[in-house]
């Protein structure tokens, strides 16, 4: 059976322009040949720093943003090139949860308008059946039904972002997108509401791209991890492998840069592997995009882009320090 989202070579390639007539002068590369797949009920994490593409990748998979080249299939529909009125039959099937749980918000509607607009676009309920609806869904994401005529800067940005999630289920989707979507919320309700997302997965059957910058809370949720560096994956695998034996060094590094909790409530910053900042896409490194920031970093590494290594355990990992355990490399 068809994975439920199958993307392959997707690439955005934004340009940059010069002067009054808008010459071309150099394009940046946001995503640049990024291939994966979710399964119907798999949550997918896709984690990197800001400035990856990541975002860009979300835009794309929910048809906010066009790429410049790639195919994206859902449940076995090429969406790339569909008409607006051929697309309108699969916007109720996905959506996108933001980081800033007030921004999917208009901050003049009341809660039942917002959470109940998605079903009036879609023809899907209006009046005293969308209303009932609306106290489903807020039920289902653990708020009172009774507040639902009152306004976004009621709710705390906890409750703000379950609004946001419950805006998201209004038309019965498969996916949901999450980019970033527990980020801005202070660690205790980030929990809650990653926990949140479980149950939800479990009663519905969801699928999650579940996106984020820290690869602890990507990992809590994700079936299998992909790692994103400058606009291409450097390293998949399933969410606990990658965490106990990272095969990519920049894997290394953002596991370096998590926070850890320590035994007295506070928390640590174990060693950081990465030097420096990421670079502007506009102008990707030769060779390795990670070879600047790379403690391992040998003489090939600047000249060759490494392949996608299959690795045991149904790893891959792009890195030249992998090719001598590799058993073959991904094709396409
Ligand atoms: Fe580092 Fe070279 Fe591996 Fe790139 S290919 S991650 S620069 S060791
Ligand atoms: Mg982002």
């Amino acid at each position: 059976r068809e994975p439920l989202l199958a993307v392959t070579d997707l690439v955005k390639h934004y340009p940059i322009t010069k002067g009054l007539l808008r010459r071309t002068v150099a394009s940046v590369r946001a995503v640049d040949g990024v291939s994966f797949t979710v399964g119907r009920g798999e949550t997918v994490g896709l984690v990197g720093e800001s400035g990856c593409g990541k975002s860009t990748v979300a835009k794309m998979v929910t048809r906010l943003v066009q790429p410049t080249s790639g195919s994206v299939r859902f449940a076995g529909t090429e969406l790339t090139g569909l008409r607006a009125r051929e697309l309108r039959e699969f916007r109720r099937r996905f959506h996108i949860v933001f980081q800033d749980p007030y921004s999917s918000l208009d901050p003049r509607l009341r809660i039942v308008e917002s959470v109940g607009e998605p079903l009036v676009a879609h023809r899907i309920a209006t009046g005293a059946a969308k209303r009932r609806r609306v106290c489903e869904l807020m039920e289902l994401v653990g708020l009172s039904p009774a507040h639902i005529d009152r306004y976004p800067h009621q709710f705390s940005g906890g409750q703000a972002q379950r609004i946001g999630i419950a805006r998201a289920l209004a038309t019965g989707p498969d996916l949901v997108v999450c980019d970033e979507a527990v980020s801005s919320l202070d660690v205790s309700i980030q929990a809650q509401v990653l926990n949140l997302l479980k149950k939800l997965q479990r009663e519905l059957g969801l699928s999650y791209l579940f996106i984020a910058h820290d690869l602890n809370v990507v990992r809590y949720l994700s079936d299998r991890v992909f790692v994103m560096y400058l606009g291409r994956i450097v390293e998949v695998g399933p969410a606990a492998g990658i965490m106990q034996r990272p095969a990519h060094p920049y894997t290394d590094a953002l596991i370096g840069s998590v926070a850890t909790p320590t035994s007295s409530g506070g928390f640590r910053r174990s060693r950081v592997v990465a030097r420096g900042e990421v670079p502007s896409p506009s102008r990707p490194p030769p060779g390795c995009r990670f070879h600047p920031r790379c403690p391992e970093a040998f003489d090939l590494c600047r000249v060759q882009q490494p392949p996608a290594y299959r690795l045991t355990g149904d790893r891959l990992s792009a890195c030249h320090l992998r090719a001598g355990e590799a058993e073959g490399v991904r094709d396409g």
